[in-house]
């Protein structure tokens, strides 16, 4: 089921050719590609593939013995000022043989209990009772954590849109479909790409550790997987799907569904931490959203544990989830219920159709029939001014935080009734492939307000 990371076919420095510059560009020679303005015969060095640029840097993890962890720091880049940047990591070997699970947190920064989370999956009294070996990776952005931000500070874009996109492999395929963008890419998404590559040599399963806003629902992300042109076929495509379900139903907490395809791309999805293992890779894998952040969460934090434990009990890695809880975390907890028995999405709304002071009529978890009141609008000073009504029957994932309400500003963010396919593929409904091969292009405002206006603060 797994496919194999056609970036890994990328020339690198450490294995091109001394003194060849085509090293940079050897795939697709110039002459086939086609600019993302349209115009074709462009420098070719204006195309950089990623993999091309990076420094030859392996993340190295440690190998405990059989039974045993192991601690370590790797290192990801060199900061200006000469120190190695690293992330935490620590490896679990099992007694015996089974799949490799990776659980990942703060790769926004201020996320801090999907820290906790990574940092209690792993505790002394595992790998006696482990088949296999888990690789738990607490800080994915230490930039960001040190800032207590989402984002790191080395170019402000955020952490869980700069992982590979997919590419698409066959004579047929676009080709845009193999771009990146004509800019080198960031430190950052160098960044994102070294744990990456390592992700995807090393891992069966990725849990991905998030939270969403003060008082959310918690809940697990289920990103669309992508087929067609080489990538993979769509029975391969629903195969995928049918792993990630039964991570998700093993996991514990509600479903929810990314947006559909074509807003998917759009959004770039497909490039966070468990779109690109899930969709690049072929990799089962989910973004786990528990709570709000800065602060941890101490309920939700012990529901991505046992959840986790859920899931490796599901891989057949651990007898009894329970059984490996840890004890000062005990009791182990009940599964969330779904506030909703029917296939959910994102959404984002409702939304103001005038501005004020926003005073919400729900609670995250409520569930909702289209028309029922959401929230108020009134004045600063406190008059009624108008009613929003939910636009869906769904659930209540969260209210957005702050109560100034700007015109078309969503107020919840919801999981929505969902009848779109699990599977899709890009353009299929005639339309073109969505993705944006260029971000670099725009500016850092631009996206800011882009993402401000979409209501997208989640993931
Ligand atoms: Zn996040």
């Amino acid at each position: 089921m797994r496919i194999q990371a056609s970036i890994n076919s990328w020339s690198s420095p450490a294995t091109r050719e001394p003194g060849s510059p085509s090293g940079l560009c050897e795939r697709v020679s110039p002459s086939e590609r086609t600019a993302v303005d349209g115009s074709v015969d462009r420098d070719p060095r204006t195309f950089l593939p990623a993999a091309a640029l990076s420094r030859a840097m392996t993340l190295d993890l440690p190998d405990p013995e059989p039974g045993d962890v192991e601690r370590t720091a790797i290192e990801v880049t060199t900061l200006p000022t000469g120190a190695p940047e690293t992330i935490p990591c620590v490896v679990a070997n099992g007694a015996g043989e089974g799949p490799t699970v990776w659980v990942t947190g703060a790769l926004h920064g201020n996320e801090v209990t999907a820290t906790a989370v990574c940092q209690d999956v792993i505790h002394e009294g595992l790998p006696d009772r482990l088949m296999g070996r888990v690789v738990s990776l607490p800080i994915l952005n230490p930039a960001g954590l040190r800032r207590n931000s989402r984002e790191s500070y080395y170019d402000g874009d955020d952490p869980n849109r700069q992982f590979p996109d997919v590419e698409y492999v066959t004579a047929d395929a676009e080709p845009e479909d193999t771009l990146e963008g004509t800019r080198p890419p960031s430190q950052q998404a160098l960044i994102c790409r070294r744990i990456f590559d390592r992700l995807a040599d090393d891992a069966d399963v990725l849990l991905d550790m998030h939270t969403a806003s003060a008082g959310a629902w918690p809940f697990v992300i289920r990103d669309r997987v992508l087929y067609g042109r080489g990538l993979r076929d769509e029975d391969g495509a629903r195969a995928l799907a049918a792993g990630v379900d039964e991570l998700a139903e093993a996991f514990g907490l509600p479903v929810v569904f990314e947006y559909p395809t074509e807003e998917y791309l759009e959004r770039e999805l497909q490039r966070s931490a468990a779109g690109a293992a899930l969709n690049q890779s072929g990799i089962p894998a989910l973004t786990v959203e528990l709570g709000g952040y800065d602060v941890v969460d101490d309920g939700w934090h012990r529901q991505g544990v046992a959840g986790t434990f859920r899931v490796m009990e599901a891989l057949g890695m651990v007898d009894d989830a329970a059984s490996v809880f840890p004890d000062d975390l005990a009791p182990f907890p009940k599964p969330v219920e779904t506030p909703m028995n029917r296939q959910v999405r994102r959404h984002v709304g409702p939304r103001l159709e005038e501005p004020g002071i926003v005073r919400h009529d729900v609670a995250p978890g409520d569930v909702l029939e289209e028309g029922d009141v959401v929230a108020r609008v009134v004045s600063p000073t406190g008059e009624e001014r108008a009613t929003v009504r939910s636009d869906h029957d769904g659930w209540v994932i969260q209210r957005y935080p702050g109560i100034a309400g700007y015109e078309h500003a969503a107020v919840t963010s919801m999981a929505v009734a969902d009848d779109s396919d699990v599977v899709g593929t890009p353009g299929g409904n005639g339309r073109t492939d969505p993705r944006k091969p260029d971000r670099a292009k725009e500016t850092p405002q631009a996206r800011a307000r882009e993402e401000r206006e979409a209501g997208e603060t989640l993931r």
